[in-house]
């Protein structure tokens, strides 16, 4: 019998969450990102979910475009970082990827190409990791006019440094500059927000929305859960108690001795630790659930178990599932406990939890 912890994903909430990004993305479309394995969840799972609503997906990288060819599916899919060698341009031109060109080295392999894909270029607009300046951009066209690359241009795309925080001047500043920026080429598509802009109350997501963890369930916003949001889980984590007995007053649990039992205390071991991609860094008084029960971690997270307080659910026994985050306890509430964002606990559930659908 192998172990019960596993990754339950609701494929018909990542649906509905899929449907609010383009509710909210009014007159926009939507590509669906899918990158990381479709933030954890299986990019194959994921993208066939979406098969029937999603007109473009968006990945990172080669492998995951490839990942969704594997699938069967024919949608356009947009590589976030482009390519890392000029021969890749070939295959993403044979299966209809679109690489976003983001700088000189990238330009100039497209150049050298014999046949292009139709690709996307990258407008940096104040986030400064990639993309071209938006006073660059005159010199850019210039550039794929002389290599007859001209045509295969869809569009422009930036990315915002700071849309967690609607409160921040940064979005204003780069949704202008790369208006500005690309006012000239009316003609050509363009696409700025990721999930957070399509929180942002007049926020322009001009043609084409990049939403990725709204879909999965995960708040984009600071100081808000998902369901504040109207978004609903998408996974669920879950793993079985192994063992209870009761810690004495006194008595410490795990390694490190740091937690003690300030009296008599019913505690349970559950099967899932970091080595599964449970945050190490979530401390004493991180939520979980068992049987509809809101119950508290104590002491340190281990490999391949961590301890929970049960004064709460006295009548849990061994065997009893626990749920480490889902619908009652919200992933980014157990993000916060432990310093990160949900992004990083969803995409960081390892090979060794199985992944089941629904
Ligand atoms: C990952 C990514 C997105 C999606 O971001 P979320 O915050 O998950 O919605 C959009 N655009 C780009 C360029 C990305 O790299």
């Amino acid at each position: 019998m192998p172990r019960s912890t596993v990754a339950r994903i609701n494929l018909d909430a990542l649906r509905q969450n899929y449907r609010l990004a383009c509710d909210r993305a009014g007159s926009a479309q939507s590509m669906a990102v899918v990158k990381a394995d479709g933030y954890g969840h299986g990019i194959a799972q994921v993208a066939k979910a979406l098969a029937d609503d999603a007109p473009r997906y968006a990945v990172a990288c080669l492998e995951e475009a490839l990942a969704i060819r594997s699938a069967e599916l024919r949608q356009p899919v947009v590589m976030l970082q482009g390519v890392h060698a000029g021969a890749d341009l070939d295959v993403c031109r044979q299966n209809g990827f679109e690489p976003v060109i983001h700088g000189r080295h990238q330009l100039e392999w497209l150049g050298q190409a014999e046949a292009r894909p139709p690709f996307w270029l990258k407008v940096n607009s104040g986030m400064n990791r990639l993309g071209f300046r938006p006073e660059e951009l005159n010199d850019v066209m210039a550039r794929l006019e002389a290599m007859g690359a001209r045509s295969g241009l869809l569009g422009f795309m930036t990315h915002f440094a700071c849309a967690d925080d609607v409160d921040s001047p940064m979005t204003a500043r780069q949704t202008a500059s790369f208006e500005q920026g690309t006012a000239p080429w009316a003609g050509l598509m363009r696409s700025v927000a990721n999930s957070a802009a399509h929180f942002h109350p007049g926020q322009s997501l001009f043609d084409w929305s990049r939403p990725g963890i709204m879909l999965y369930g995960g708040s984009p916003m600071v100081g808000k859960t998902g369901p504040e949001l109207g978004l609903k889980p998408v996974m669920s984590l879950e793993a079985p108690l192994i063992t209870t007995r009761t810690v004495r007053a006194g008595e410490s649990v795990g390694y490190g001795g740091g937690w003690v039992a300030d009296r008599d205390t019913l505690m349970g071991m559950v099967a899932v630790g970091y080595g599964d991609g449970y945050p190490r860094h979530a401390g004493t008084d991180t939520p979980a659930a068992v049987n509809g029960q809101r119950i508290r971690l104590i002491g340190r997270v281990s490999m391949d178990m961590l301890a929970v307080d049960l004064s709460n659910a006295p009548g849990a026994r061994e065997g009893d599932l626990v749920e480490l985050w889902g619908p009652t306890v919200g992933v980014d509430e157990v993000a916060t406990c432990a310093g990160t964002i949900s992004y990083e606990l969803l995409t960081g559930i390892t090979s060794r939890v199985p992944r089941e659908y629904r």
